[in-house]
């Protein structure tokens, strides 16, 4: 039987529909709107395309963008300085550096700048700290990964006792997707371009996540019979074109597998949706604090 095909687009709607009523609400109660401010450096076309959605996004939930975009040339000192006042500004619940930086910034040091309640991408090294260790909760978890979870249980998958296997180890998908993973009890796997037999380990796997940027390199006889499969996987289509497609080969594994996620229509259309959220939850942190004050 061909697998159930994970609708993100509906997955996105729902949760930037429940942002834009709680914005509504802080609003209505005479708390501050939250603000959102994205720092791209360069003019490289997926970082315009991200910034483009994630602005029109946050005005349909009623976020505002505080978004500054600066040459590739910008110097280490100064990107830190706008970390520093947009930390400051009282307008800006949350703060994202468009990753990667280029060459010769230091990535460590400009995440480590963002205020820890500030994080909404979740890469401050104490978020993703806290996300590693047993008994302790980041404040933000990172965009992508969250929004596969969240894919898999709007699909009803069981966690506990499972066996997931992740493919790729980046810090901003494959990694916390593992640690999410594993926060739910979830035995999980995680594969990278040094592991041996990747179909063999990929087989095992009740739920599956692809996140190497190899265009359709999972294939039918990859996947378990049944199992959850979700490609974060954005590639441009071998052989030429626009067209996009995932790290899984989807008109394939769509027989095998039990749910699959599209490329596009999946997991993509959720990261912008967890961004909203992580936003609201900064100005509700921020709250939260101006009260404590
Ligand atoms: P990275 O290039 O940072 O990481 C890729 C990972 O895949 C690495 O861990 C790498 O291993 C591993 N890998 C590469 N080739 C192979 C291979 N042949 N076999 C096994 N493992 C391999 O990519 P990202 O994690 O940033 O992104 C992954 C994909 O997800 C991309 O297509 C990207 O466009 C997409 N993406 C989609 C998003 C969305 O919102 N939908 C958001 C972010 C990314 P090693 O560590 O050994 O190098």
């Amino acid at each position: 039987m061909p697998a159930r095909i994970l609708d993100g687009l509906a997955s996105a709607a729902r949760v930037q529909a429940q942002v834009a009523a709680a914005v509504d609400a802080r609003r209505a109660a005479g708390r501050p709107q939250p603000g959102l401010a994205m720092v791209v450096l360069g003019d490289e076309a997926g970082s315009q395309a991200y910034l483009r959605s994630k602005r029109a996004a946050c005005a349909a939930a009623g976020i505002a963008s505080f978004d500054v975009e600066l040459p590739a040339a910008t110097p280490q000192r100064a990107l830190e300085e706008l970390v520093a006042q947009l930390n400051a500004d009282p307008r800006v619940h949350g703060i994202i550096v468009q990753l990667p930086l280029p060459a010769g910034l230091d990535e460590e040091r400009v995440l480590a700048a963002i205020s820890l309640e500030k994080d909404v991408d979740g890469f401050h090294p104490v978020n993703i700290g806290r996300l590693a260790m047993k008994g302790r909760q980041p404040l933000f978890v990172p965009c992508t990964p969250a929004g596969c979870l969240a894919l898999l249980e709007d699909a009803g998958a069981t966690f506990r006792g499972a066996r997931a296997v992740v493919l790729g180890r980046s810090n901003i998908v494959g990694l916390p997707a593992a640690l999410l993973l594993l926060q739910r009890d979830a035995t999980v796997t995680v594969c990278h371009s040094r592991s041996a037999d990747l179909p063999a380990i990929c087989r095992t796997a009740d739920i599956l996540i692809a996140a190497v940027g190899r265009p359709e390199m999972v294939k039918a006889d990859w996947v378990k019979p049944g199992a959850y499969v979700i490609d974060v996987g954005v590639n441009l289509a071998p052989g030429g074109g626009e067209r996009l497609v995932g790290d899984v080969a989807f008109d394939e594994v769509k027989e095998v597998a039990g749910a699959i996620t599209p490329v596009p229509g999946g997991v993509g259309s959720l990261t912008v949706a967890m961004l909203l959220r992580n936003t609201l939850r900064a100005a509700e942190l921020a709250d939260a604090a101006a009260q404590g004050a």
